[in-house]
């Protein structure tokens, strides 16, 4: 069977652990030439040992790098967006600065590598970009989720608007809205609970399948958004949850 991939150059952000690692690896193994990417040098090193990945350190919220490496490395067919946190707390709990970093490192990484790796993708005829939203967003309020949801929320009108902006120049835009997956920043958001037990009894619970996402089953929709089987697919929020919207 031929890999969907096969033949593109595609860039992750936050690529070190949970969605980004298994994204880059899942674009890797469909044959696409990966530049995988994220803060975390000792995790870089391990991916880039992988077949078909080459790792580089870049920090999504310095401009200058993400700028940098966009001249440096030139067009791109995918581009996948995924570094992002969780702060814990209404907007009761959520200072200023507190506030000011989620979008920083939620929303304005991805204006940044968009603005940065964009025209060249558009002087090659476009491409996929593919952004990782919530389902804590414009598409569910989830309690103590205030920055984040907002945060993500504006992920989903960010990939609206370049969808929008682009559609006629064969660059699509779409975002993917996880309900809750396992990862490692997961599992240290559990352990930090009085009852990290019960704290992760009712991550599972939110999911009406009775379990948490995979990250592979999450790698699985950006391989399918950034591959040509997703040609008439632009400007949407695809939700993979468990049933957490139903
Ligand atoms: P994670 O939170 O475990 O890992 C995040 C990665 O981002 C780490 O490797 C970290 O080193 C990297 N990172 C942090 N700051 C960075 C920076 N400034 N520049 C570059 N890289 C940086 O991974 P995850 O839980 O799979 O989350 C990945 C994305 O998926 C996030 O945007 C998150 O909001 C979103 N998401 C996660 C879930 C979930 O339940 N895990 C659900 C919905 C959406």
């Amino acid at each position: 069977m031929s890999r969907r991939l096969a033949g593109k150059r595609a860039l992750c952000t936050a690529s070190g652990q949970g969605i980004g690692r298994a994204t880059a690896l899942a674009f890797a193994a469909e044959g696409a030439e990966v530049v995988a990417t994220d803060i975390n040098e000792a995790a870089l090193k391990a991916l880039g040992r992988e077949a078909g990945i080459t790792a580089r350190r870049l920090d999504v919220l310095d401009s200058a790098a993400v700028a940098a490496l966009a001249g440096e490395i030139g067009g791109l067919d995918i581009l996948f967006n995924c570094a992002g946190y969780v702060h814990h707390g209404s907007v009761l709990d959520c200072s200023e600065e507190e506030w000011d970093f989620a979008f920083d490192l939620n929303v304005k990484s991805m204006y940044r590598t968009i603005h940065a790796f964009l025209p060249a993708m558009l002087e090659r005829g476009g491409g996929s970009i593919v952004n990782i939203a919530s389902m804590a967003s414009s598409l569910k309020g989830i309690p103590f989720r205030c920055a984040y949801g907002a945060s993500k929320a504006a992920v989903i009108g960010l990939t609206k608007s370049v969808a929008a902006d682009f559609v006629g120049r064969g660059l699509r835009c779409n975002c993917i809205c996880p309900g809750t997956v396992e990862s490692p920043s997961l599992d240290q958001r559990i352990a930090a609970f009085d009852d990290p037990v019960a704290a992760r009894k009712a991550f599972v619970a939110r999911q009406p399948m009775g379990r948490l996402g995979r990250p592979e089953e999450i790698a699985e929709m950006a391989v399918y958004l950034g591959s040509d089987a997703a040609a008439f697919v632009t400007g949407t929020a695809m939700v993979i949850d468990g049933g957490l919207g139903i």
